[in-house]
């Protein structure tokens, strides 16, 4: 019999709701939900797409154990023996800092909770990370130092409401499809639009102003804007006076950063600047989103605060239309880092150095948790380099494909004593794995995903998993037991929910009968706000008074030269989402776009005297991969683009693992490469 079960779309951070159509076992298409808050009965082609995804081709169906260069199946009960012997004798005998996990931003929080829980009762370790790290670790770490919390500020809808809309190194119409409509529907209706990127993108071609800078100048571009607004008395005085502190400081540390001067470092003209800066401040609501063109830097964390900057003394922040809005990338990224799959925050970004916050845990948890600090997932990769981590555990993720510097990655998975991973397909990380388990995917499991705009919404199971494949709650509530550990024996995802709920204040008034009928909540959803926040900081801050931090323009850690005379940055395309083992099973979306491409400026290209699908290799200082040429002026002259969603032209071969002090975010947005024509085939 045919079915439909509402569900969310497993792809971007929007959150659209669509409608699983199954028959028995098998999920046969996807249908919009016409009442859903967001995507209002609208899909992007991906969503549409969203049931080759779940296809029983290909699938690991049962726990599998390598033996010499391949692997046979396994028992449960034989591989979770495994995993118990080697993660418990290095926990043991050379500490828990030796030992870690990397948790899924497109598995479901209740996934996400368990994992993190385990790491930290279970292996007492604070080496618990995921794919944030290179997204939007940025965000998180640099508005939860100027606002006092490191998420989006507003809510999608609030696009409709603005007067002017900033989109800030992203194009949405290519990596959050229904977000990238409505803002062509938002200027349609009279908004202003503002775009700010080095590429003339599609967002950029409609907009009022393009302010076209060059790569890895973003803080000098928003010094710049701040010191105009600013030196002019454009900033919104009664704002900056009763809700933000350091106006002084700020004034006084940008001064340099005078339009002629911002104009020689970015490229930017100074009448540009100047136009911006002034419909920006004069805005009544102001909505301002970012995207990883500000966050893959190693200025990430600067960029962010800078960005900061300029929506606060505009007093674009607490007010409906307006805000700070990064777009996270992946379904569930949100939810991840809610849930304190990150080394430094426990659930609900309760700080994990805060001996008050450990003990709650541990004692919630009724066990004693790590005490030692974590490292991020990059940190965990270098002491593997240095023999100093022997077993990992990664559920979902594929790091040898999305990591920078490929070939390093691998050197240090291969240095590992034990690699599990989770997963539903052979990833190439899989392949390297000593064991890999079966995982469910999205249409076969329930839970909870958080979308962009903090909006939780219930996830239904469809079908049946096919062979043993499991909920990541549920592998590890069974290795848990393996481990003898107490405090894992949830009968379904309901009860992981209301554990959470439990323990993170921000997520405590939600329930699943209150997401059901309320198509999600908005965080914080707690007694002062029980039925959730589509704006934050209307009233106050939750650090009093917002902070501007000043922050100054630093070069991005490689640039060309004479050897490597290119910048290439990475970018997304409307058809493929992440590293493409999802989307790249579509027979639709592969027709599309079927292979990985280097987009060039008709300038280089003739320079080079390369033509339109020319065979070209591009090598940088760490690795060499050959695709074709796409010639276009979407990218200025000495600026390459390549997507990074294609295993076939892996842009991480090529890309510079050099990090933000702060996060450790890699500098994926930019390194320096040379184009090598190759013969025509
Ligand atoms: Fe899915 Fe994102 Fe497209 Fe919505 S915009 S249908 S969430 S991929």
């Amino acid at each position: 019999m045919i079915k439909t079960t509402p569900s969310v779309c497993p792809y971007c951070g929007t959150g659209c709701g669509i409608g699983l159509r199954s028959d028995g076992d098998k999920v046969i298409g996807v249908e919009p939900i016409s009442s859903h808050p967001i995507s209002k009965g609208r899909l992007c082609s991906k969503g549409w797409s969203a049931a080759f995804a779940t296809g029983h081709e290909n699938r690991v169906t049962s726990p599998m154990i390598r033996e010499g260069e391949g692997f046979r199946k396994a028992s449960w009960d034989e591989a979770l023996t495994l995993i118990h012997e080697k993660f418990s004798y290095h926990r043991d005998h050379h500490g828990p800092e030796t030992v870690g996990m990397i948790s899924c931003a497109r598995a479901t929080n209740e996934d996400n909770y368990a994992i993190q829980k385990f790491a930290r009762t279970v292996l007492k370790t604070n080496n618990i990370d995921h794919c944030a790290r290179i997204c939007h670790s940025p965000s998180v770490a640099g508005l939860q130092q100027t606002l006092g919390s490191g998420a989006m500020t507003n809510s999608i809808a609030d696009v409709g409401k603005a007067d002017v809309i900033v989109v800030f190194g992203c194009d949405p119409t290519e990596s959050h499809s229904i977000i990238g409509s409505d803002i062509m529907k938002a200027k349609e209706a009279g908004a202003l639009l503002m775009v700010v990127d080095p590429r003339r993108t599609r967002l950029a071609e409609i907009a009022d102003v393009h302010l076209q800078l060059r790569l890895g100048t973003n803080v000098a571009l928003l010094n710049g804007l701040v010191n105009i607004i600013l030196e002019r008395g454009w900033e919104d005085k009664a704002f900056v006076a009763e809700r933000v502190d350091d106006l002084d400081v700020m004034r006084k540390a940008i001064a340099e950063y005078t339009p002629e001067r911002v104009e020689e470092i970015t490229g930017v003209p100074v009448d540009q600047q100047i136009q911006f800066a002034r419909l920006y401040s004069h805005a009544r609501a102001a909505f301002l989103a970012y995207g990883m063109g500000v966050t893959q830097y190693v200025s990430g964390t600067n960029n962010v605060m800078s960005i900061s900057n300029l929506a606060l003394i505009c007093g674009h922040v607490g007010k409906q239309g307006a805000g700070i809005n990064p777009l996270r990338g992946q379904n569930n990224v949100q939810g991840a880092c809610d849930m304190g799959c990150l080394p430094c925050q426990y659930p609900g970004y309760q700080q994990a150095n805060d001996p008050a916050v450990r003990d709650k845990f541990a004692k919630a948890w009724g066990t004693t948790v790590g005490q030692i600090p974590g490292m991020t997932s990059l940190g965990m990769n270098e002491a593997m380099l240095d023999d100093a981590f022997h077993a990992l555990m990664i559920f979902g993720e594929d790091p040898v494909l999305t990591d920078p510097d490929q070939n390093q990655v691998t050197k240090a998975l291969k240095k590992l004593d034990c690699l599990v991973v989770v997963e539903m397909v052979m990833t190439e990380t899989a392949q390297l794995a000593d064991v890999v388990l079966p995982a469910a995917c999205f249409a076969e499991k329930n839970g909870t995903f958080a979308s962009c705009e903090r909006r939780v919404q219930r996830v239904r199971k469809a079908v049946n998993p096919p062979g043993e494949c499991k909920s990541d709650w549920q592998t590890i509530a069974m290795m848990a037991e393996k481990f003898g550990a107490k405090g894992f024996g949830w009968a379904n995802s309901e009860e992981v929910f209301n554990e959470i709920v439990s323990v993170t204040p921000i997520y405590s008034h939600m329930s699943y009968p209150r997401l059901d009928e309320s198509r999600g909540l908005q965080w914080p959803c707690n007694t002062h706000h029980p039925d959730g926040s589509p704006v934050l900081h209307e009233r106050s801050f939750p650090i009093g008074k917002a902070r501007l931090i000043p922050v100054h323009n630093l070069p991005t850690a490689e640039q060309p030269d004479v050897e490597y005379p290119y910048y290439l940055t990475t970018i997304r395309l409307h058809f493929h989402y992440g590293c493409g083992s999802m989307t790249r099973k579509s027979p639709l979306l592969e027709r599309e776009s079927p292979k990985g491409l280097l987009f060039m400026n008709p300038r280089d290209a003739n320079n080079q005297k390369l033509f339109n699908h020319a065979p070209v290799g591009v090598r940088s200082r760490r690795g060499y991969i050959e695709t074709r040429v796409v010639v276009t002026d979407q990218v200025p002259p000495g600026l390459l683009s390549i997507p990074y969603h294609f295993f076939d032209t892996p842009s991480n071969q090529l890309t510079n693992d050099a990090q933000d002090p702060v996060t450790r975010m890699p500098e994926l947005k930019a390194c320096a490469v040379r184009v090598e024509p190759l013969a025509r085939d």
